[in-house]
């Protein structure tokens, strides 16, 4: 019991955390944020999984629709980011990002 809300509140701190990192990132590290895009594979289902992370957003009307979608935040529209932003998310995002390895095929094939 007590090591489940553990797992709970370290998973509600890391969402926090990517919070802040894709804020950082959007604003200050654009150049990253582009790169990452040529990994980032798949498209989006929209199933508003990410516009719940840590809470929901309060820009949420009904189940996975947004109020806002056509000025929506500059770290909504990127996400995904990278992979890290997929850890608690991979089996629900419709993106996927390539690993080193793949990439590297990838870039050789084509
Ligand atoms: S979690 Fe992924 S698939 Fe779902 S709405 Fe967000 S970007 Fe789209």
């Amino acid at each position: 019991m007590a090591r489940g809300r553990l797992s709970y509140l370290w998973q509600k701190l890391e969402e926090g955390w990517g919070k802040l990192r894709r804020f950082y990132l959007v604003h200050y590290r654009e150049d990253y944020v582009q790169g990452q895009v040529r990994w980032r594979q798949g498209a989006c289902r929209r199933c508003g999984s990410c516009c719940r992370i840590m809470f929901r957003c309060p820009h949420l009307i009904t189940e996975n629709q947004c109020s806002i979608y056509y000025c929506r935040y500059k770290q909504c529209k990127a996400f995904p980011i990278d992979d890290r932003d997929l850890k608690y998310l991979r089996h629900t995002c419709g993106f996927s990002f390539l690993r080193p390895k793949e990439a590297r095929f990838t870039q050789r094939a084509s």
